[in-house]
């Protein structure tokens, strides 16, 4: 990607804002809430994300007129670069900003890009995304919760599982059958759920980790107000699947900056450790750079792609090359650690980081579709095979 004179002069310009203040009561926060670590600081850091709203450096890709700051596509690489190097800790608002606010800019109504919008830009409301059930998740369109019009209310009966920071969240995007009787993509909608209520409970899921990301949230009669679907009644299949499709390529850079700082950290570790003199060790870390440079580059391509002449596998290509690539820094680094990796620091169950790395990096392959739907999608559409038969 090309970066102009004016590129550059922003990226001095988010670097030094980010120089200037990642410091005092923030400066702690460096590393915070990544992988196996989003337990830690949510105050301090959701203070930070509005420190970073406050100075405009939120929502940079969403168009002026609903709270964004119209970036190009350069700029917004760049931001998501410098934040990554920066160490600046990880975002507790990136659902709102990067899946809802996007899909609410190009079906909400307009009452609703006004009563939604600014709330995510400013941090003010966090979202979680309601739409595994435990017997929905690759097949998606077998969602059992239902919503059914009480005067000018929805009332919500059913069960979501594996919902991240629901038990921090504000709202909740739920994907809930409306149509009685109907069956698969019909009949579904898109609604806007408000978490904290009585019919509402959220129950963290403890992981590998030790730490509850994730969690299951039960609607039992949970409402929420008419008006609070996005799309049409029953449409909300094609609204879920626009969410699901939302380009994240941009932040994937940025991912991959805090992917170099992990292999760097590592390479020093077997420094100190000597596993730099192994030579099986030596290769796998000469692998990884490789990954590394070759998920940058295709990411680098499928930013500046030409939509039309993309084939729509792309974004599946670049899932199973991070993933991949990230488990398999896990398990490297376990064994540059040696035998140690396998006791905890202390009890009763204190992981250092690059433990936790190994362990949530299992779920890698797992969130955003799994390894073998993105191989299903690219056999279909890169390779033009038959397409898998749906249940
Ligand atoms: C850390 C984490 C965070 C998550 N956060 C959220 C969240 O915030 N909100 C939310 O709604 N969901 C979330 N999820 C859920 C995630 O989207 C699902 O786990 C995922 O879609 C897979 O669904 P499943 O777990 O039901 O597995 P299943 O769909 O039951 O799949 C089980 C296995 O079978 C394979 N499989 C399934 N169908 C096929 C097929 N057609 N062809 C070949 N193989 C197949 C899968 O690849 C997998 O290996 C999260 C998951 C994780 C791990």
């Amino acid at each position: 990607m090309q970066l102009s004179p004016r590129d550059e002069e922003f990226r001095q310009r988010v670097r030094q804002w980010l120089t200037e203040n990642l410091t005092g009561r923030f400066a702690a926060l460096r590393g915070a809430g990544g992988p196996g670590r989003e337990h830690e600081a949510h105050e301090e850091r959701l203070a930070w994300n509005r420190h970073l709203a406050a100075a405009g450096w939120t929502c940079l890709g969403w168009p002026a007129e609903h709270g964004g700051h119209d970036a190009t596509l350069a700029q917004q690489v760049i931001f998501y670069e410098e934040y990554a190097r920066s160490g600046a800790p990880a975002r507790v608002g990136y659902l709102g900003e990067e899946l809802l606010g996007p899909t609410l800019i190009a079906f909400g109504t307009p009452e609703q890009q006004r009563r939604f919008l600014p709330a995510i830009a400013a941090v003010q409301e966090l979202w979680c995304q309601g739409y595994s059930e435990p017997g929905a998740g690759s097949d998606l369109a077998a969602v059992a919760t239902t919503a059914a019009l009480d005067g000018d209310r929805w009332v919500i009966t059913g069960q979501k599982v594996w919902t991240s920071l629901a038990a921090e969240a504000d709202w909740c995007f739920v994907l809930a059958r409306t149509q009685p009787g109907s069956r698969r993509s019909a009949g579904l909608s898109y609604l806007l759920v408000p978490m904290r209520q009585n019919g509402i409970t959220v129950r963290p899921i403890r992981q590998l980790t030790g730490t509850a990301e994730f969690n299951e949230v039960f609607f039992d009669g949970a409402r929420t107000e008419r008006d609070l679907v996005v799309g049409e009644i029953g449409d909300g299949w094609r609204v879920a699947r626009a969410t699901l499709g939302i380009e994240r390529g941009v932040a994937t850079l940025g991912q991959q900056i805090g992917f170099e700082r992990e292999l760097s950290r590592l390479v020093e570790l077997a420094r100190r450790t000597g596993a730099d003199t192994d030579p099986l060790l030596r290769g796998k870390l000469a692998r990884a750079w490789i990954g590394l440079e070759v998920m940058r580059a295709h990411a680098l391509r499928t930013v500046a792609a030409d939509p039309a002449t993309a084939t729509g596998a792309e974004p599946s290509v670049l899932k199973l090359l991070w993933s991949r690539w990230h488990q398999e820094l896990g398990e490297l680094a376990m064994e540059v650690h040696g035998a140690s990796a396998m006791v905890a620091r202390g009890a009763p169950y204190d992981l250092d980081d690059w433990q936790r790395l190994f362990l949530f990096s299992r779920a890698d392959t797992i969130y955003g579709g799994s390894d073998e739907i993105q191989r299903t999608i690219i056999a279909e559409r890169a390779l033009g095979l038959p397409r898998q038969a749906r249940p």
